[in-house]
């Protein structure tokens, strides 16, 4: 089917008046896989996802998908001969034809009888797991999550070499945002299709992605599969887009490294000094003691967040079951399980600035 299907992007620049969205961005991805491009609000997310799309053009740089150049010396191929299935933030389905017909509209210039096509709409629905007794409904009739499963179908319909995703969940609740991602995560795998997804959201990225890239400022910062990059961010901007974590000031010497919490073993050896130590919440367990002072607690649910402060004065959050006994107020020790992450502190190389 889509063996061998990947899209390249090289050097791609791109500039809207006087603001450089997107500075010399490359990407590779290997067929039938899907990477997530994570980032801040106004990275450039959306702008390379249009520019893959064929809304708009680089000013710079190259882009082939499935080993055909669709931009790249002064030549734009348009969006209808791309071979892409898009999903915008809101399905933005037809609001006059129902869900078969939606789907079908993916399939208008598909090469294939009307036979053909009626059994692949069926196919369709049962991949994005829509109930049956839906299809003949129109968009206000359904709901968020099934609005863009529907919208999903319609991207798929025609076998592209590439499906773009631009936060096809931003717009739904949580319980749907997890069931939708879910079903859409099971539809791309069936198909088999390589997909490129934009997110703002870490648990998004991690739970669809074989690989994320981080965007910040309209570069990439790292791109590595997600355990990566949450085990071994390059830097604290990235440890901080892929999950919660606290942050305390350290002095690194090798392996270890000595702060309010005593001293603590690297993931990796540091080449510096003043740190800046970045601890994971569920790596941070409480004993009874005296030493540190829960300031709040969040219930989510299954689990608690504590923010507890320590003799310094610097604040760790402790992710606990949402069972465990802790209150504002309370006195507790403080221990974390495992390496810890350090990077260069900003007063480290303010410092070296300064005697530079
Ligand atoms: P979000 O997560 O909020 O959707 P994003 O990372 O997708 O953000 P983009 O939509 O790519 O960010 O926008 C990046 C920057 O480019 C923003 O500063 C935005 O205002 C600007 N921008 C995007 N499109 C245009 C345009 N057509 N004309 C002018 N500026 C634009």
């Amino acid at each position: 089917m889509n063996d061998g299907a990947a899209l390249e992007v090289r050097g791609i620049s791109k500039s809207f008046g006087r603001l450089r969205v997107l500075d010399g961005i490359d990407l590779t991805i290997p067929g039938r896989t899907t990477t997530a491009i994570l980032g801040p609000s106004g990275c450039g997310k959306t702008t390379l996802l249009r520019l893959v799309a064929g809304f708009e053009r680089s000013d710079g740089g190259t882009i082939s998908i499935a080993g055909r150049s669709v931009q790249g010396s002064g030549r734009s191929t348009p969006p209808n001969r791309r071979d892409v299935g898009y999903v915008a933030q809101e399905g933005a389905l037809f609001p006059h034809l129902d869900v078969r017909a939606n789907i079908g509209f993916g399939l208008a210039r598909w090469p294939a009888g009307r036979k053909a096509k009626r059994s692949r709409v069926e196919q369709l629905i049962e991949l994005v797991g829509l109930d049956r007794g839906h299809a003949a409904r129109h968009p206000h009739e359904l709901s968020g999550g099934q609005q863009q499963r529907v919208a999903l179908a319609r991207a798929l319909a025609r076998r592209p070499s590439l499906v773009l995703l631009d936060e096809p969940f931003s717009s739904l609740d949580a319980s749907a945002r997890v069931s939708t991602r879910t079903a859409v995560a099971a539809a791309l795998r069936e198909e088999g299709v390589t997909t490129l997804l934009v997110t703002h959201d870490q648990s998004e990225a991690l739970a669809l992605a074989d690989q994320v890239a981080v965007m910040v400022a309209g570069r990439f910062r790292q791109v590595a599969p997600g355990p990566e990059i949450y085990l071994r961010p390059i830097d604290l901007e990235c440890a901080r887009l892929l999950g919660a974590g606290s942050t305390l000031q350290g002095r690194a010497a090798g392996d270890w490294v000595e702060c309010a919490l005593g001293r603590l073993p690297l993931a990796d050896s540091a080449p510096f000094t003043s740190a800046a130590v970045f601890i994971r919440p569920e790596q941070v367990t409480v004993h009874s003691g005296t030493a540190a002072v829960v300031t709040a607690v969040d219930y989510l649910g299954a689990d608690k967040l504590a923010a507890i402060r320590l003799p310094s004065g610097e604040v760790v959050e402790a992710r606990l079951a949402g069972t465990a006994a802790l209150a504002a107020g309370d006195q507790v020790d403080v221990r974390v399980e495992g390496t810890v992450l350090a990077f260069a502190s900003l007063d480290a190389l303010g410092a070296k600035a300064n005697s530079g």
